[in-house]
């Protein structure tokens, strides 16, 4: 049991996700270091949802309202960690969940698509129907849905792997990511990057959908203002200013949190 008091409580509370994930067959080996990855970068941010990253879970919400075939991909990692708000972010912005894998298993991805239904999503891509290729991916991962991914015009790659964003981004999908280094080949291909922990940026980015679709009528031109303004660029260079700065005062003996919202 962990100990609520610990101060790297809710560290231990994913990592502890995670491992129960290895542990039912839905995250692999190479997920556990992907997740150490995102750890660092979380600590060089300061563990909060920063202006920046909210910037770009906004601008991810409308681009989510203004697709017209939003597809999400699923992984290990993304079930292990957050599988209820996938499927409540689904139904808020009807879209097809399609489970996708760097290593691929039949039997893994009706681990994953089991957990995405017993939070009540009806339809899971990615299994048996995966037959269409992406080309100029080598892993399994190029393996996706004709009626998912190959279709859709919007894709959310939460914790993707580089070569797989930069081919989604070559067939000219729009491309969302979630992704704790705003350093990774993911982090810069892509065309929206929310640089936060998938944990603290899945209820946002709800939020933000539902507080978009609440303006009514109008909403959908409203979403379309936001994306126009929106400079994925500068918001990775946001990114890294950020983690300079903190890393500066935290040099000069000054360990708050900069940024926070
Ligand atoms: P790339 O292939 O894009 O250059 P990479 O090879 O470093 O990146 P991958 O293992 O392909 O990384 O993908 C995992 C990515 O997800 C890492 O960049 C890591 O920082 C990030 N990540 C891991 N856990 C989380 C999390 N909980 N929230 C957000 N991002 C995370
Ligand atoms: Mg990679």
């Amino acid at each position: 049991m962990l100990d609520p008091r610990h101060p790297r409580y809710h560290s231990l509370l994913l990592r502890e996700k995670i491992v129960e994930g290895y542990k039912r067959g839905i995250v692999v080996l190479e997920g556990l270091i992907a997740h150490g990855r995102g750890e660092c970068f979380d600590y060089l941010i300061g563990e909060c949802t920063t202006d920046f990253a909210l910037e770009a879970i906004r601008a991810a919400a409308a681009a989510f309202l203004t697709a017209s075939y939003p597809v999400i991909s699923v992984n290990g990692n993304t079930a292990a960690l957050v599988s209820k708000e996938i499927v409540e972010l689904a139904k808020e912005t009807d879209s097809l969940v399609e489970v996708n894998l760097f290593h691929r298993t039949l039997e893994r991805s009706r681990l994953i698509a089991d957990v995405l239904k017993k939070e009540g999503l009806e339809k899971v891509l990615g299994l048996e129907d995966a037959v269409a290729v992406i080309p100029e991916i080598h892993s399994e991962r190029r393996r996706v849905s004709p009626e998912g991914i190959l279709k859709a015009d919007l894709v959310f790659v939460p914790l993707e792997d580089g070569d797989r964003t930069e081919a989604l981004r070559r067939l000219g999908k729009k491309v969302i990511t979630i992704d704790l280094n705003p350093l990774s080949r993911t982090a810069r291909a892509a065309d929206i990057t929310i640089v936060d922990n998938i944990v603290r940026a899945m209820p946002r980015l709800i939020e933000e959908i539902k507080k978009i679709k609440s303006l009514g009528e109008g909403y959908k031109e409203y979403a379309r203002e936001i994306l126009s303004k929106y400079n994925n660029q500068e918001i990775l260079s946001r990114a890294l200013r950020h983690i300079s700065r903190r890393l500066e005062n935290i040099a000069s003996g000054i360990d708050e949190k900069i940024g926070c919202v």
